[in-house]
């Protein structure tokens, strides 16, 4: 039976991404070594890193002046980097989630942090609005989809201080203005590659305004002299990156998956609307993430959640659960998922419905 995976992270890829990788594993650019086995100083793996840069910039219209780099240790050691590389007397946080909060939380031990709005009061289910951003801190911090809650800030929020943004599980999923961000980045394992690399997306003249000595590891401009090469990269989760940023290529580029992402988040939220079993937890539609689709049982069906679980895994729907801190279900549907997946779900979802009414 054929599998649709709803995995948050890490999650479905390409089969482009996988069948190139494999094949690389195995004899990658002629070279008769497998990618595993290459020094990642090789002219051709210097070429991978260079045109997986060139196509993040193509992709997303970045303008000059911002670099791209590569790098180790997840999303989360961004939490500790940004502030290491930004922060000399304020920072501004906004909180609208796990993610936000552990962000907020390394920043907090290098001074003054100021949580300008929070949606903690509703277990993070809405984006707080009209809150001000001091104009006095050195950067302001967004998570721009909150992948536990299945909140998406999908408006351009106007900084007067430079933005900064984790896209962990949004990037190159919708058109962005780069040109609004000081600093963008993620961990590659929602929309781009196996886990393994964090992406920066860096406005040059935002670095050097700190006094402190930052650890020649945790300094992005460590990493932006060394094109990525500072230390050994992490070499295998870099290929297959390049392999999705050409897929999406392929594809026709962001605003063309941004389409489709819009009639994929419509095809499943609409069933979640109408059919009398589900509820989605996120009410405000304009607040509803377009990547990680979370809902719960109508109330008079809370029963048989566990039933409609192990049905939906019965028909090929893998990693449906919903996230400990939200409950019920919650279907991942980034870049990779195909349209098919989600009328998959649908079906099954109205399936269900007709077993129980
Ligand atoms: C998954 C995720 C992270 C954590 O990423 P790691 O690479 O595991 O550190 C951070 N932020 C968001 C929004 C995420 O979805």
């Amino acid at each position: 039976m054929k599998k649709h995976n709803f995995y948050a992270g890490p999650s479905i890829l390409p089969q482009f991404t996988i069948e190139n990788t494999a094949k690389a594993l195995i004899d990658f650019a002629g070279t008769g070594l497998s990618l595993m086995e290459v020094s990642h100083r090789s002219k051709q793996f210097i070429a991978v890193v260079e045109e997986a840069q060139n196509l993040f910039k193509e992709l997303l219209q970045i303008p000059e002046g911002y670099s791209v780099i590569f790098l180790g240790g997840g999303a989360s050691l961004q939490f500790c980097m940004i502030p290491f590389n930004l922060f000399n007397k304020k920072a501004a946080y906004l909180n609208t989630g796990v993610w936000a909060r552990k962000a907020i939380k390394e920043a907090k031990g290098f001074g003054e942090t100021v949580i300008v709005a929070s949606s903690e009061d509703k277990n993070f289910n809405y984006i707080p609005r009209n809150f001000d951003i001091p104009t006095d801190a050195d950067y302001f911090h967004i998570t721009t989809n909150n992948t536990i809650f299945g909140t998406e800030i999908l408006h351009q929020i106007e900084s007067p201080v430079p933005l900064v943004a984790d896209m962990s599980s949004d990037i190159f999923s919708r058109v962005i203005d780069v040109s609004k961000y000081a600093l963008i980045y993620g961990g590659a394992q929602k929309n781009l590659a196996p886990a393994g690399v964090t992406f920066v997306i860096i406005k040059n003249e935002i670095l050097g305004k700190v006094d402190r000595k930052i650890p020649t590891m945790l300094s992005y401009k460590t990493h932006i002299e060394g094109e990525s090469m500072f230390n050994t990269p992490p070499v295998v989760p870099i290929f297959a990156a390049l392999q999705t940023l050409k897929w999406l290529k392929e594809m026709g580029g962001v605003a063309e998956m941004e389409k489709t992402n819009i009639r994929k988040a419509d095809l499943i939220y609409n069933e979640i609307d109408r059919n009398s079993l589900f509820k989605a937890t996120v009410t405000n539609k304009e607040d509803r993430s377009r990547m990680n689709v979370c809902f719960v049982m109508n109330d008079e069906y809370v029963q048989v959640e566990k039933e409609f679980e192990v049905f939906a895994s019965s028909q090929g729907m893998i990693g449906l659960p919903g996230h400990r801190d939200v409950g019920g279900f919650r279907a991942s549907i980034y870049n990779a998922l195909p349209y098919e997946s989600v009328e998959a779900l649908v079906g099954v979802m109205q399936e269900f419905e007709n077993l129980k009414k």
